[in-house]
């Protein structure tokens, strides 16, 4: 009966790829097998080159920089993300997670992490959304790395409507955007800090920089994709 159920609920309800936005097959989640091998992969984890550590370098102490897919405009990655952010399919974060997750679990450099740190929305911007894009990430990573997943040691304490069209260098100067409200959780601790797209690096850096003010802390950082 339940099956028969699922059959109809799919075939009125047909479930969509992320990717190109094509009908998924029942066995396929989030995005088809086609997206899923032409999406661009980053995966800094796996190469001596590592664009995105160069991001931080003389910005911010980070031990281990890895991004898994490539953002292009137009592109599967855009649509997926895109799709997490704006269209209600949090089930995309986990997805990407687990998929990073089981890589990084291999890796010796990521296996002394010992918890993972999502960037934090604003909590207006949250209760809009409805959830953190982040959060799902970071707890599929956290879950395949066997450590917890923290929520309250950074905030986001002011709202900042579109940092789209700003600089590098302004972003910079408005460093009170994040402000670590658990320092004593994080002391001694290597952290991993998650989030969805890294493009100049600042907001990955201020969220760095205040962890940063605990006791003996190591930083890397994960993220779903990388603007190149
Ligand atoms: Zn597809």
């Amino acid at each position: 009966m339940i099956h028969i159920l699922k059959a109809l609920l799919d075939l009125l309800f047909p479930k969509i790829c992320n990717g190109c936005g094509g009908v998924l097959a029942a066995q396929e989640q989030v995005i088809c097998t086609t997206c899923r091998h032409q999406v661009p992969l980053a995966r800094f984890h796996t190469t001596r080159a590592n664009t995105l550590q160069k991001i931080f370098y003389g910005r911010t102490a980070i031990q281990e920089a890895t991004a898994l897919l490539v953002f292009q405009k137009k592109g599967i990655t855009q649509s997926l993300l895109h799709n997490l952010k704006y269209k209600k399919q949090e089930d995309i974060s986990p997805f990407l997670g687990h998929w990073l997750g089981a890589e990084l679990s291999e890796i010796a450099a990521y296996k002394s992490i010992d918890a993972v740190i999502g960037v934090p929305l604003h909590k207006d911007k949250q209760k809009v959304r409805g959830y953190n894009q982040v959060t799902g990430f970071g707890k599929a990573i956290a879950q395949a790395l066997g450590v917890v997943y923290l929520e309250d040691v950074l905030v986001k304490i002011s709202k900042t409507d579109s940092q789209v069209f700003k600089t590098r260098g302004k972003r910079i100067q408005d460093n009170q955007e994040f402000t670590l409200i658990n320092k004593v959780k994080i002391a001694n601790k290597h952290i991993l800090l998650v989030d969805d797209i890294v493009t100049t690096g600042a907001t990955l850096e201020n969220c760095a920089t205040q962890l940063q003010q605990a006791e003996n802390i190591k930083i890397s950082i994960a993220t779903m994709a990388i603007s190149l």
